[in-house]
């Protein structure tokens, strides 16, 4: 599940797992999760998060292939927030490969810069400072768009008009990935 923050790839991410009866692994929420629960790698993640900034590749590698080794991926995942780099593209490439697994499709959602803002300053969470959202947004601009590029050549994207209610856009979606097979 490709977008920006405040796109609803969270929101859709949920409902489409729902759907599918697989689980919808989001990696922010794992983090928040350990920060709030104070392991060691929430002490390593909590200011960085605070920032808006992303997490190093390598920390997220280590998470993302333990989460992807437990029972309940087995059967097919949504991932929510991952990858967020070219290098975590590549990490997820090697992970799946090393399982006999594919991507079957990214689902990238978009929604139009103003929209991000306002719908982003209307959500209330501690890493959801103005501030923050607008470091979160260009992180996102910088690194996390050229994905776009790398998975529409590997013919994997699927686009979704972001700008509808949450039920329409949940539709396109199941749409698009039955056209994609
Ligand atoms: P999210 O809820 O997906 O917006 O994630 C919240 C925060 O967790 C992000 O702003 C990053 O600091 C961190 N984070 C989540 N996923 C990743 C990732 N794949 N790579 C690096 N940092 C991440």
């Amino acid at each position: 599940m490709l977008g920006a923050p405040g796109s609803g790839k969270g929101t859709q991410a949920t409902i489409l797992a729902e759907a599918l009866g697989i689980p919808s692994i989001s990696t922010g929420e794992m983090l928040r999760e350990a920060v709030a629960t104070g392991t060691e790698l929430g002490q390593t993640v909590e200011s960085i998060m605070a920032t808006g900034k992303l997490v190093d590749d390598e920390t997220m590698a280590a998470v993302v292939e333990e989460r992807l080794a437990t029972a309940d991926a087995a059967e097919g995942f949504i991932l929510d927030g991952y990858p967020r780099t070219l290098g975590q593209a590549d990490t997820l490439a090697g992970i799946l490969e090393r399982r006999g697994w594919s991507l079957d499709s990214v689902v990238y959602i978009e929604v139009p810069e103003a929209e991000l803002v306002a719908r982003a300053l209307a959500r209330k969470r501690a890493d959801d400072k103005e501030e923050v959202i607008r470091q979160r947004l260009e992180v996102y601009r910088q690194q996390t768009q050229p994905l776009i590029d790398h998975y529409r050549a590997a013919a994997l994207l699927r686009d979704i008009d972001g700008h509808q209610t949450i039920e329409g856009v949940a539709k396109s979606i199941v749409d698009a990935l039955g056209e994609a097979g």
